[in-house]
């Protein structure tokens, strides 16, 4: 990283350019634009050469952080590497299809999608998935459609979904924007859902409650049976959360554990390329008696052929154009063949292995606020410590590590939500063990120096809530 890059528009030279053509390709009458439709000047345009423009954009990208340059534990994304297989086979022409084109011509594609679909059936035990969604929250959105539908048309809608406290922000939100009341229900001293609590909670007006498994501290939720069948009985539903899928896949199959309605989050657990805002994908897969509430279109086998079904008068109807992100699919599906089914529930033992590891060695350092089995992350607290989670979280830039999701969740005081998965190395596990040491050693001794990082990075702290609030998203000429 060049921290005296200056900004490109400093670099420019009146008449420097980037480009040299031969006059005889492209002499002046070739360009036939009419002059008035051109634009006259562009002001402040910066001048500079091809190998000027070259660098300030490749210092540009080096300023970010990607799980292809380094470390990535942020707690709750499975920042996994995502395998260059599956980018190469997403860029087969093949692929490059037109969503207009006839079905016809595009069975093979048609194909990926219902054989896809039968590995998330097998991995999940649920009946079947709609892979339409383009992210976990549209999953749940979804998920909430298609609960809402399903009760209103046996004559019983309610109003309440019930959403532990330890949920993803998302979850509230989903439940809220398909119409519905939200219910916080706390968790115990173990970190997850007492039956007595959630009966507490419980009544008529009950849809359903969306219980993350593991949930967000990295917790199995032991009581999921009983829960569903609580839940069942009152006529509510259960939609799992499953976009911690990764630490039990080849496992535990939710549809075993009595889950009505899931999504899972393919640019988590499915190694497709996550960060930058996507694209994603969040299916969504039911049991048998939602089936045909999901949305359409839906791609189907029937013989030797595929179609895909447009209309169906239970379904909640389309969510999204066309068939999902087709490409992330084509992506996830690499991951999961060149995996194969064998290796599926090693990854998910890899991940909880590498999590108590970090556990286990950092345990003796910070509190530990549930003492409960850790899966596949691990949440310290900043209870005792000089220094704040923020301030350990900015120390880690120094190092070129990416800071743990920091502050949730919420019930944590000062959450580090650490989430290594399994396709880090014991030896980069071992740096970032050892950089925490260093960090948490030099903030006994030095508290200052910690509360003063980062050190090299382009800028140190920001004010945090005003680039939130007031974004700066280009130059501006500076006024010396
Ligand atoms: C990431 C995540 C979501 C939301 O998924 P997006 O794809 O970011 O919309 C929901 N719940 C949990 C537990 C998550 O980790």
């Amino acid at each position: 990283m060049n921290k005296l890059q200056k900004p490109i528009f400093e670099k420019s030279r009146k008449g420097k350019i980037g480009y040299s053509f031969s006059p005889t390709e492209f002499s002046d009458d070739l360009i036939t634009i009419d002059k008035k439709k051109l634009r006259e000047e562009i002001k402040d345009f910066p001048q500079v050469s091809e190998v000027e423009i070259v660098r300030h954009y490749t210092n540009l990208a080096q300023l970010n952080h990607s799980v292809d340059s380094g470390f990535y534990p942020l707690g709750s994304c499975t920042m996994k590497y995502n395998p260059k297989i599956n980018e190469k086979i997403a860029n087969f022409e093949e692929f490059s299809t037109h969503p207009y084109s006839p079905h016809k011509f595009v069975e093979g594609n048609l194909e990926i999608i219902t054989t896809f679909e039968e590995w998330l059936k097998k991995i999940t035990a649920m009946a079947a998935f709609t892979l339409t969604p383009s992210a976990g929250a549209h999953g749940e959105i979804t998920g909430m459609m298609i609960i809402k539908k399903y009760l209103s048309s046996k004559g019983d809608p309610r109003k309440i979904i019930l959403i532990p406290d330890s949920a993803h922000g998302t979850n509230p939100a989903s439940a809220h924007f398909a119409g519905y009341e939200t219910k916080e229900i706390p968790s115990n001293e173990d970190g997850i859902i007492e039956i007595e609590t959630l009966k507490e909670y419980l009544n008529k007006d009950v849809a359903a409650l969306m219980m993350t498994n593991p949930n967000t501290l990295g917790i199995f939720e032991k009581n999921i049976c009983k829960t569903s069948e609580i839940l069942h009985k009152n006529g509510s539903l259960l939609y799992m959360d499953g976009a911690n899928m990764n630490a039990f896949m080849g496992i535990v199959r939710p549809g075993d554990l009595g889950v009505d309605v899931m999504h899972l989050n393919l640019h988590k657990t499915f190694s497709t390329p996550h960060g930058g805002g996507g694209p994603g994908s969040g299916p969504v897969g039911v049991a048998p008696y939602l089936v045909e509430l999901l949305p359409v279109p839906y791609v189907y086998k029937k013989g030797n052929n595929y179609f895909i079904k447009y209309h169906g008068e239970k379904s909640i109807g389309r969510i999204k154009n066309f068939y999902g992100n087709f490409l992330v699919i084509v992506r996830a599906l690499a991951y999961l063949m060149s995996i194969g089914k064998e290796y599926i529930r090693k990854v998910a033992e890899d991940a909880v292995l590498n999590a108590n590891y970090i556990r286990k060695s950092l345990e003796p350092l910070l509190e530990l606020p549930y003492k409960s089995k850790t899966l596949h992350e691990v949440i310290f607290s900043d209870k005792n410590l000089n220094v704040t989670t923020l301030d350990i979280a900015k120390s880690l830039l120094d190092y070129g590590i990416h800071p743990f999701t920091i502050y949730f969740p919420t019930i944590v005081h000062g959450a580090m939500m650490i989430e290594p998965t399994e396709t880090e190395s014991k030896e980069t596990i071992d740096e970032f063990i050892d950089a925490m040491k260093k960090i948490l050693e030099k903030a006994k001794t030095d508290p200052e120096y910690i509360k003063n990082t980062p050190y090299t990075t382009p800028v140190s702290r920001l004010d945090e809530v005003l680039a939130a609030r007031k974004h700066v998203l280009k130059w501006e000429k500076s006024s010396e």
